[in-house]
């Protein structure tokens, strides 16, 4: 393992990553995960660095009111994923890696990254941060950090500078407190969660692209009290 591990972790912070966590890109070859392997488009990898920042709660609380103002936050966040993303890749190369900047979570969900039947990335950002111990999974299918709950945004760096990897919390796939609430589940306009923990993904994506003519919902993020 490179000693510059703490570099790069400590680089992403000053940048203005709220959160980091490296993932074994090897947690992909679990046979329970159902998503894309990044090994298939990057064989090279060897480390997974997930960057995340908070999604501001004075953005959120007002739903479903402000919503051109909540996805123009998120937006922001997304952007400044992309450049602190960029500056460690652009570092990342300077010393001698290979390195990639995935695209950011939710950015242009559904209508431009995501394969168009499936909805799936050519990463799950979530199960990455899973397996770098970041978070949980939540019914509403976000990952639950254990400071903001699901109000953050985040991307990956894919690697072949063999950075230390972090480790699946060792709680719970899918966040306990769940089975008691369901606030999401019941709170989705469009029926796409459900009890069982699976999502219709595509109720989701025509509501926010069609109905809400590409302004974001929120609203499982807005009812979570974690
Ligand atoms: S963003 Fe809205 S439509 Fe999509 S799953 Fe959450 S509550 Fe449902
Ligand atoms: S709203 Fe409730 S059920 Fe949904 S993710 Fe949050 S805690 Fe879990």
């Amino acid at each position: 393992m490179i000693s510059e591990s703490s570099h790069f972790r400590e680089m992403a912070r000053s940048l203005g990553a709220d959160f980091v966590g490296i993932a074994d890109p090897e947690g992909f070859n679990n046979p329970e995960y159902r998503g894309n392997r990044p090994q298939d488009f990057a064989p090279w990898i060897r480390s997974i660095m997930v960057l995340g920042v908070i999604i501001p709660k004075g953005c959120v609380d007002p739903l479903p009111k402000g919503r051109a103002e909540y996805t123009n936050t998120l937006m922001a966040g997304t952007v400044t994923l992309r450049v602190m993303g960029f500056a460690l890749v652009r570092e990342l190369e300077k010393q001698g890696y290979r390195a990639m900047l995935v695209p950011s979570e939710g950015s242009e969900f559904g209508t431009w990254y995501a394969n168009k039947e499936t909805l799936k990335a050519d990463l799950s950002l979530k199960y990455a941060a899973w397996l770098a111990g970041l978070g949980e999974y939540g019914l509403n299918q976000l990952l639950i950090t254990r400071e903001t709950g699901p109000r953050i945004r985040m991307t990956a760096i894919l690697t072949d500078a063999p950075i230390e990897p972090d480790h699946p919390s060792g709680k719970s796939f899918v966040r306990p407190e769940c089975a008691s609430c369901q606030k999401c589940v019941k709170i989705c306009p469009v029926k796409a969660l459900s009890a069982d923990g699976t999502i219709q993904p595509h109720l989701c994506r025509d509501y926010l692209f069609s109905t809400l003519g590409g302004l974001r919902c929120g609203m499982c993020i807005r009812v979570c009290p974690l």
